[in-house]
C-alpha cells in the first residue's frame, strides 16, 4: 500500500518505519517546510503535495493540525473525517466530545476574553487550570489559580487567548489507555499505562508494569469504546486518565485525549509483540489485530540532554531511540525502553538514570 502521512516528526519517522517493515511504501509531508520526504530509497523525489495525494492510498497523520489544504485535497483518501481530528485541536471541543460521550471529565467552562476570564476567577472556589484552547503541549500554555491570588494579573495573561478553566484534580496518579480501532469497528487495547510528569513533560511511562484493577481496565476501555465510535475514528488512539482515589475507590477522570500514536505508547516497541506504531498500520491497511503480550518495560524519555550515554546504547536490557532533534532544554530528542522485572527495579532505572537523560527548561 502507499501511504502518506501528515508530518514528520519522530511520531512520523516511526510511523514509516513500521509501514515499511510491513511492506508499504510510505511518504511524510511536512506541515512546517511543506516538502514531501520519502522514506523509501525507491521512491524519488521531487514530489509536489498534489502529487503525493494522488499517489497515495490512504493518507494518514502523525499529528492533528491537519492544515486545511490537505483536507480539502485528500479528503477522500482518509478512513475517516480528518475534519473531526482538526477539531481535537481545541479544547474546547475536546472537552464538548467528553460531554457528549458521558466519559468523566474535570468540570470545566470556556471563556473568550480577558474580562470573562476575570469574571470566571473571581467567582471560583477551588483551584483551577487555565489552558490555552489551542497550541498547548508538554504543558505549555497553561496557567494555575488558586481562590485569593490575583485574579486581574492572571486574567491579563492567561486571557489574551480564549481558552477553557478546570478543576484542577488531586490525583492518586496519571495513566493512560492506548489502542487501536479499526475499519470493521475492532478494538485493540494495552494494558494502562503509568505516566510521571516533570513540569508538565512526560518524564517516564511504565508499560505493563504497575498492577492496574480489572476495573479500571474496563472503565478505560469503555471510555476508548464511546469516545472512538463518536468520531468513527481507524487507527490508534490515546486517552490521558487522572486516577482519583486508591484501591477500591479508584476510578478515572479523562484529562485529554490524542487522536494519533502517543508517547506514552513508545515502550510498545521493545514491550509488545505489536507496537503501537505496527497496530496503527495494521488499522490503516485492514490487517486484523493480534493478540497483545507483553513485557513488563520502563520508557524513560530523553529531554534536553546532548546524548544517551553509552552505557545504556551498550545495555542488554536498554533499546535506545535517538530522534536527531537539535538538544534544547524541555525539547524531547529520544527515549530508552529499558526492559524491567517489577516496579521496583523501574524505579532503581529511574533513580539512576532520568537526571543524566533529561534537562528540563
Ligand atoms: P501533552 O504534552 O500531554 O499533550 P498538554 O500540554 O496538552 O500535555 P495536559 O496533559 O493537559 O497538557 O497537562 C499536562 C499535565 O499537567 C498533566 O499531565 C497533569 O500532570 C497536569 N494537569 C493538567 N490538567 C490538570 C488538572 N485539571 N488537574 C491537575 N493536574 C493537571
Ligand atoms: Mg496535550
Ligand atoms: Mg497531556
Amino acid at each position: 500500500m502507499k501511504v502518506l502521512f501528515v508530518g514528520d516528526g519522530q511520531l512520523g519517522q516511526m510511523l514509516g518505519a513500521s509501514g515499511i517493515s510491513h511492506g508499504h511504501e510510505c511518504l511524510l509531508y511536512s506541515t512546517r517546510t511543506q516538502e514531501v520526504k520519502p522514506l523509501s530509497a525507491h521512491v524519488s523525489l521531487p514530489w509536489s503535495l498534489a502529487d503525493a495525494i494522488e499517489w497515495a492510498d490512504v493518507v494518514s497523520w502523525e499529528h492533528e493540525a491537519i492544515p486545511a489544504d490537505v483536507i480539502a485535497a485528500a479528503h477522500d483518501k482518509f478512513l475517516m473525517d480528518p475534519a473531526r481530528i482538526k477539531s481535537l485541536t481545541d479544547r474546547r471541543a475536546e472537552k464538548k466530545l467528553f460531554d457528549d460521550c458521558r466519559v468523566g471529565t474535570s468540570p470545566w467552562q470556556s471563556y473568550g476574553t480577558v474580562s470573562e476570564l476575570e469574571k470566571l476567577l473571581s467567582k471560583a472556589e477551588q483551584p483551577l487550570v487555565l489552558k490555552a484552547a489551542r497550541g498547548g503541549y508538554d504543558g505549555k500554555g497553561q496557567w494555575r489559580f488558586r481562590p485569593g491570588d490575583d485574579v486581574s494579573a492572571l486574567a491579563a495573561e492567561a486571557g489574551k487567548e480564549p481558552g477553557i478553566a478546570e478543576h484542577m484534580i488531586p490525583f492518586h496518579k496519571e495513566v493512560s489507555l492506548v489502542g487501536a480501532r479499526g475499519k470493521d469497528g475492532s478494538v485493540c487495547c494495552y494494558p494502562l499505562i503509568t505516566n510521571v510528569h516533570t513540569q508538565g513533560i512526560l518524564s517516564y511511562s511504565l508499560g505493563g508494569i504497575d498492577d492496574v484493577p480489572d476495573a479500571l481496565q474496563q472503565q478505560a476501555e469503555e471510555a476508548f469504546h464511546r469516545l472512538t465510535t463518536a468520531l468513527n475514528y481507524v487507527g490508534v488512539f490515546a486517552i490521558e486518565f487522572f486516577v482519583v482515589g486508591e484501591g477500591k475507590d479508584a476510578a478515572l477522570l479523562i484529562n485529554e485525549v490524542a487522536p494519533r500514536v502517543h508517547n506514552s505508547g513508545h515502550w510498545t516497541m521493545s514491550g509488545a509483540n505489536c507496537s503501537q506504531f505496527d497496530l496503527h498500520m495494521r488499522a490503516l491497511t485492514g490487517m486484523p489485530f493480534p493478540q497483545l503480550h507483553i513485557e513488563p518495560t520502563l520508557m524513560l524519555n530523553v529531554i534536553g540532554a546532548q546524548q544517551i550515554p553509552v552505557g545504556l546504547w551498550h545495555h542488554q536490557d536498554a533499546q535506545c531511540h535517538w530522534y536527531n532533534k537539535e538538544p534544547r532544554p524541555g525539547r524531547k530528542v529520544g527515549h530508552v525502553n529499558i526492559r524491567t522485572a517489577n516496579l521496583a527495579t523501574a524505579k532503581t532505572w529511574v533513580k539512576q538514570w532520568r537526571e543524566r537523560l533529561q534537562v528540563l527548561a
